[in-house]
């Protein structure tokens, strides 16, 4: 049975499909040829990231022919997944292959920003040999994670990844979520050991008003969760991450939060308007920022193309 992986697979999960005598078609096709492709080829499955897009239209002009549509990651925007489901399709997509790395990166963030190191990056190569001093003390008042709160807004699959690293960090964890009331945090580590704490999320302003971060992890397309009044809430001197969604935070209100200092940092991973984010935000001295890299570690790849493997194993063997 033939797989067309038209954005990609990992090697590993490449690997494991031929394993089970799949052929993975690693060929990148133009959307417009890509009916006619699959039908000469015989494709059974197509696996996708976000670029190719799977229509009603595509689905209809292959009579049958496709078997199943795997997405490598979460969003199905790009594909008419009711649509393809009536047909008798099945549809995967692998949601929790890059919660780690989201995770991280937001730790990533948060010790760059205690320490200003997103900003002394940027005066280093070009001051600090002229203002070794002067730089020493502006970057000399850091502070640590170590028993200062974070606040999780969202306390699905990545939130509570966030919890979890948290935990390792000595923070106190306060979470918020719509959903879930009380849930149970398995600590793992490296040696096998783990703890198991519980959490009982609260409402949003108690996580606003008592976090020294908020970090927000909603699912949800096109929900504005934290404006100029949500802010307003929040301690002084406190900070907001952003790896969900751009628009999640208005980005006006915060850059507002932060010249007047009312909070003292931002993280932003995701942009209100991406691929061009407006250069305010970009320029902004308190904003620690990165391309939308979220789900982006060599580690999440593998665990994509070894999730799809599995399932696909599943589905079509
Ligand atoms: P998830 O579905 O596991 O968890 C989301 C949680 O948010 C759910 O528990 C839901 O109940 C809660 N929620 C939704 N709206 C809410 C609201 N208004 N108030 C309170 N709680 C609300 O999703 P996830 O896998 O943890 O992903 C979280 C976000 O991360 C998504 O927006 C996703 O698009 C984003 N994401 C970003 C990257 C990146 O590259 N930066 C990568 C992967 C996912």
């Amino acid at each position: 049975m033939k797989i067309l992986a038209n954005d990609g697979i990992s090697a590993s999960g490449k690997k494991k499909l031929e394993e089970h005598g799949f052929e993975v078609d690693i060929n990148k096709v133009a959307q417009e040829q890509l009916a006619n492709y699959i039908k000469e080829n015989n494709v059974s499955a197509i696996l996708v990231r976000s670029a190719t897009k799977v229509r009603q239209d595509l689905i209809d002009s292959l009579n049958g022919q496709l078997k199943l549509i795997g997405r490598g990651g979460v969003g199905m925007d790009n594909i008419d997944v009711d649509y393809a489901k009536s047909k008798g399709i099945h549809v995967i997509n692998t949601p929790a292959s890059s919660s780690r790395s989201v995770a991280e990166l937001v730790f990533a963030h948060l010790f760059g920003m205690v320490r200003y190191l997103f900003d002394s990056n940027q005066k280093m190569p070009l001051e600090g040999d002229s203002k070794f001093k002067e730089l020493k003390k502006n970057y000399g008042a850091g502070i640590e994670l170590k028993g200062k709160t974070i606040g999780i807004i969202g306390f699905g699959r990545i939130g509570q990844e966030v919890a979890r690293m948290a935990y390792g960090l000595g923070m106190h964890i306060i979470a918020a979520d719509r959903n879930n009331d009380t849930v149970s945090i398995e600590v793992p580590f490296a040696d096998g050991q783990k703890i198991t704490t519980q959490v009982k999320t609260t409402s949003i302003e108690e996580v606003l008003k008592t976090s020294d971060f908020v970090s927000v992890h909603i699912s949800g397309a096109g929900q504005t969760l934290i404006s100029k009044k949500e802010m307003e809430m929040m301690k002084d001197g406190a900070a907001l991450i952003n790896t969900a969604r751009g628009g999640v935070i208005n980005e006006k209100d915060l850059l507002e939060a932060l010249d007047s200092g009312k909070l003292r940092y931002a993280a932003l991973d995701v942009f209100e308007n991406e691929p061009t984010p407006a250069i305010n935000v970009l320029m902004s001295p308190y904003t620690s920022l990165s391309p939308h890299i979220g789900a982006a570690t060599m580690e999440a790849q593998d665990r994509i193309g070894e999730e799809l493997a599995d399932q696909i194993i599943e589905l079509l063997k």
